[in-house]
């Protein structure tokens, strides 16, 4: 029978031929056919046989003659290993070549980010394993309203690995008109069951019975000590010439254990087990795809599924303790009906072991008898009081994974307590401070913020409520201030590290002007105070009201060069807010401004006689923060010489 006699469309084909595929294997000749024809089938197969192919080549067929240009989900196969997940979308990949068909996989323990924008793209065919479908399914990434085929593959395996009530749990997901494409390579009667709720009157496709697997594998069985086995293997696979081989053990400890000691033998190699990253097997996988590596040391679980193109030898360095294990591990050499070799390495407490193999699948497993390890101990295991046998390398193993949940369980509580910390000095940063108890700092501010909001509770007692622009007409007049480059004699800038760059003659030019100022006054007069009191900006507003008044004279100066001006600085939350609160209470403020030049007149007057310098200025205390106006000019109309001055810090000018 050819492909073609299958029913098989020309992309199809031609894809399946690129491959090298000549004719199909028996389970694709019995399932294509009636899979094709859109009819439920029970492949009873394991892997190995060819039966991706058998389910992939139809739902791809089918798909593709709907000829719809929307991407819902319409074929789901769910199956239990990352690995098998890959390697089922690699073959949808492969056979689905020439088509317009899209896929995708999704497994979990890697980011979900990728496979989530993946799907949200459209996708045809979606390959998942259990856990991870479910999860992106109750996120909503995932619908499967429109779904046309479902494939369950490996289902005795998912059983194995306790994903049963997960897959029972997606089941009730999809919709009940719909293909099913069941494959399992035992019959356990939990599958039975499974089988008659899921599908409806099924092709049948049975292909080679477990135990009649492997025909065409050639089987060996060295008896050697258990203390020789790692020797025993580095032997072979220089004496055979091996070229790539997979190995079995029982444990993970136990499959580090062999790859470390195969490397050191010269013999490149790589563990690959459910202790291991997802990536550390790609990566392992991948090395031994590509020859870097010789031997695959694995599990019986994680080696489920690979699928090696050009496995020439299977190694049990275990035997395992359920028969039929046997049969898959070397069911990985021997592919769809190539031919193999596969080794055991049996000591003297596995014998009863190699007998239970061997009644499973009819025949005696030669013994290799003439090698340098020959079985030399021949007791009996030795058995604790409960009756097992005691086995130093379970004890091993033990201890091992003991060590690795110490180590893994003090790295999760150093990460927790990072965390901890790293939350606690974030909500420290928050709140900007570094401690619960208030500081000194914060214990004035909050008292300066009584004390205003004490004063402005009184203002607004004593002031009616007057609307903005009232308050505006209400407000004295205040003189435009004069643009900065009238004040500064251009040229004479200066660099002082600050974020302006201060000119130095920041103040008018004495003998520009009218104004004329005294030569040493000149040089130790505050020139930030000058400005401000020509701008008629309140000092005692403290830092921030400095930096205010600052902010005003920059917008109010002459045009600074665009490369000069200033870069607004970032303010920090608390003074943010402070900031908010001040533009939101400047109404206030000016009440308060109003109220502080009403209240001022006597007091200013007399202070203005005993300083003598003929400035009269409002209340600093009852003007806080808010705009100040301008000085007014002395009143006695005589003229002041600097030999007057009260103190040479306080420069001042002269009434014309
Ligand atoms: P599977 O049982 O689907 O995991 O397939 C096992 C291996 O057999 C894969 O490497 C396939 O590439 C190969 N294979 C599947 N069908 C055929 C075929 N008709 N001829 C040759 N190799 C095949």
């Amino acid at each position: 029978m050819t492909f073609q006699e299958l029913g098989l469309c020309a992309p199809i084909l031609t894809a399946l031929d690129e491959q090298g595929y000549e004719k199909p294997s028996p389970i694709q000749e019995k399932a294509i056919p009636p899979a094709l024809e859109g009819r439920d089938v029970l492949g009873c197969a394991q892997t190995g046989t060819g039966k991706t192919c058998a389910f992939a080549a139809p739902i791809l067929q089918r798909l593709s003659t709907a000829g719809r240009t929307d991407h819902p989900i319409r074929a789901l196969i769910l199956t239990p290993t990352r690995e098998l997940a890959i390697q089922i979308d690699e073959s949808f990949q492969a056979y689905g070549k020439y088509l317009s068909l899209r896929h995708a996989v999704i497994f979990g323990g890697v980011s979900q980010v990728p496979q989530v924008a993946r799907l949200q793209e459209g996708v045809d065919i979606l390959v998942a394993t259990p856990g991870r479908l479910a999860d992106l399914y109750q996120q909503g990434y995932i619908h499967l309203e429109q779904l046309e085929i479902f494939v369950l593959d490996e289902a005795d395996r998912m059983l194995d690995m306790g994903f049963i009530h997960d897959v029972k749990k997606i089941l009730k997901w999809l919709p009940a008109k719909k293909q099913t494409l069941f494959f399992s390579a035992t019959m356990p009667p939990e599958i039975t069951e499974l089988v008659n709720s899921l599908l409806h009157r099924p092709v049948r496709v049975a292909v080679n019975p477990v135990s009649s697997t492997v025909e065409v594998i050639d089987q060996w069985v060295y008896f050697v000590d258990k203390g020789n086995k790692t020797s025993l293997l580095a032997y072979l696979i220089g004496h055979l010439q091996v070229t790539s081989a997979l190995v079995f053990t029982r444990t993970k400890h136990g499959a580090n254990k062999v790859a470390r000691d195969l490397t050191k033998a010269g013999i490149p190699a790589a563990a690959i087990h459910g202790n291991k990253s997802q990536t550390a097997r790609q990566q392992a996988l991948a090395d031994f795809k590509a020859g870097r590596i010789r031997c695959l040391v694995a599990t019986d679980i994680a080696a489920r599924g690979l699928d090696i193109d050009g496995l020439s030898h299977v190694f049990n360095y275990n035997l395992p303790e359920v028969p039929e294990t046997y049969v898959h591990r070397i069911g990985r050499t021997g592919r769809a009906g190539r031919g193999g070799t596969a080794i055991s390495l049996c000591d003297f407490g596995e014998k009863p072991l190699l007998r239970d193999i061997e009644k499973l699948i009819k025949r005696t497993v030669t013994v290799v008898e003439d090698h340098p390890y020959p079985m030399v101990v021949l007791e009996a295991p030795k058995r604790d009081k409960n009756g097992r046998i005691i086995n130093q390398e379970d004890a091993e193993a033990r201890a091992a994974a003991k060590e690795l949940r110490r180590v893994r369980e003090e790295a999760a509580r150093q990460r927790r307590e990072e965390a901890a910390r790293k939350a606690e000095e974030k909500a420290l940063e928050q709140t900007g401070e570094k401690s619960t108890e208030p500081s000194d700092q914060e214990k004035k501010r909050s008292r300066r913020r009584r004390r205003k909001s004490k004063s402005t509770q009184n203002a607004q007692q004593e002031t009616p409520v007057m609307e903005a622009s009232e308050i505006k007409e209400e407000l004295p007049q205040e003189p435009a201030p004069t643009p900065r480059h009238k004040l500064t004699r251009p040229g004479t800038r200066l660099d002082t590290g600050d974020a302006m760059p201060r000119t130095e003659f920041d103040r008018p030019d004495p003998l520009a002007g009218e104004h004329i100022m005294d030569a040493t006054a000149r040089l130790l007069a505050p020139r930030k105070g000058l400005v401000a009191r020509l701008f008629g900006e309140d000092r005692g507003a403290g830092r921030k009201g400095k930096k205010q008044n600052k902010n005003r004279q920059q917008e109010a100066a002459a045009p600074v060069p665009e490369e000069k001006k200033p870069q607004p600085r970032q303010e920090e939350p608390a003074k943010s807010a402070a900031s908010r609160h001040n533009r939101k209470g400047a109404a206030k403020k000016e009440v308060q401004v109003r109220k502080g030049q009403e209240k001022e007149s006597k007091p200013a007057q007399q202070r203005q006689a005993k300083s003598g310098t003929g400035f009269t200025r409002p209340d600093r205390r009852k003007n806080r923060g808010g705009p100040r106006p301008p000085m007014e000019p002395m009143k006695s109309g005589r003229t002041k010489d600097s030999t007057e001055q009260k103190s040479l810090m306080k420069p001042y000018y002269l009434d014309n």
